[in-house]
């Protein structure tokens, strides 16, 4: 039995940006480690330094808030978060800030956009996973899987508005926001630098990528796709024109574990509590980094077909899968974005 667990970077995400200008715009780069178990690249063209270290400091700010509230490991000091709330299921309802209350409620969305397969209540089980995974060398034991999902229903999140609480009814039930945190953290930050009429940003939290508009010098902003098979020669399966500003990927080539020859990655299908294993990677292209995490996560527990349909009645949405034998798939429409 072998362990291999990658921690993903940027480059073994998605987003190589690519820049396409004349060269004249000056480019700044920052890049942060701290922030929901990943890397956090954040690019704009045509800033001066001063005003890219200023606002960049905003979006950290962002970024740390939404980092620790959605954070099920650890509390810190001044502030109720996710883990805290976990703690106290069954127990006693948490006062927590107005920013938890819309994720978690955003999260509520979610399961109704996905119908479940993406369940932010799924807690219970993905910790076994997550143990498991850590513990590289055997499976969840089905019997706990199935206890576990017992414990996953969404009604069961309580949210009181007047009160400013957060209370989870079953006390062995637990959050986990792993889907869409990151997605969601990047659209409040592109948000707040939209508002600031702050244009030419592009935001990458660990394959979560958003961008504010063109890039300064008025083309769009293109980003590489990447081949799940990261021992090709070919980088990407496809440069894209981000003419929607959000694409998130997810891929079970990124946090996964084998158990006797078999890779299990870290996707879990709320039906079978099991990871599927016929996809390698999800790419979504949409107006909403929210959404588009939210999608990418749902897509995964769903073959291609039942994907396609899912995402039918749902307007500039396009979606590229990469199949098990890397073949890529494309949703109607997408081609329109595609630029090599
Ligand atoms: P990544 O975080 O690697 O970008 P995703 O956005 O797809 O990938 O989120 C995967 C994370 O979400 C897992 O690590 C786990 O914490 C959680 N998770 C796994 N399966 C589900 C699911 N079906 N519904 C909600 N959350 C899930
Ligand atoms: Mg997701």
């Amino acid at each position: 039995m072998k362990k291999i667990l990658l921690i993903l970077t940027v480059v073994a995400v998605t987003a190589g940006l690519c820049s396409c200008g004349n060269g004249q715009d000056t480019k700044n780069t920052r890049v942060f480690y701290e922030y929901f178990d990943t890397v956090t690249e954040i690019t704009a063209l045509g800033e001066t330094e001063g005003e890219f270290t200023r606002v960049t400091d905003e979006i950290e700010g962002i970024f740390k808030e939404y980092h620790r509230l959605a954070d099920i490991y650890n509390e810190y000091s001044g502030m109720n978060n996710l883990c805290t709330v976990n703690k106290k299921a069954g127990k006693e309802a948490v006062k927590v800030s107005g920013a938890l209350l819309d994720l978690v409620e955003y999260g509520i969305t979610a399961y109704g956009i996905t119908k479940g397969k993406t369940n932010i209540a799924l807690g219970a089980v993905t910790r076994l996973w997550h143990d498991a995974r850590e513990g590289g060398a055997a499976l969840p034991a089905e019997n706990e899987l199935k206890e576990a999902a017992k414990h996953c229903n969404i009604e069961d999140i309580v949210i009181d508005r007047e009160k400013g609480t957060l209370f989870l009814r079953d006390e062995k039930m637990s959050l986990d926001m792993g889907a869409l945190a990151k997605g969601y953290a990047c659209e409040k930050a592109a948000e707040h630098l939209e508002e600031n009429g702050k244009t030419g940003y592009a935001l990458n939290l660990g394959g979560n990528l958003r961008v504010t508009g063109k890039k300064a010098d008025g083309e769009f902003w293109t980003a590489g796709i990447q081949n799940p098979d990261l021992l090709s020669d070919q980088a990407y399966i496809n440069v894209v024109y981000l003419k929607l500003p959000a694409l998130v990927t997810s891929g079970s080539y990124m946090r996964y574990f084998t158990v006797d020859g078999k890779t299990y990655h870290h996707i879990i299908d709320p039906d079978t509590l099991y990871p599927r294993d016929d996809l390698k990677s999800v790419s979504v292209l949409c107006g909403n980094s929210a959404l588009a995490d939210v999608l990418s996560t749902a897509l995964f527990n769903m073959s291609i077909e039942e994907g396609k349909a899912l995402i039918s009645s749902m307007e500039n949405v396009y979606v590229l899968w990469v199949d098990k034998d890397g073949k890529a798939h494309y949703s109607e429409g997408f081609e329109e974005y595609i630029k090599e």
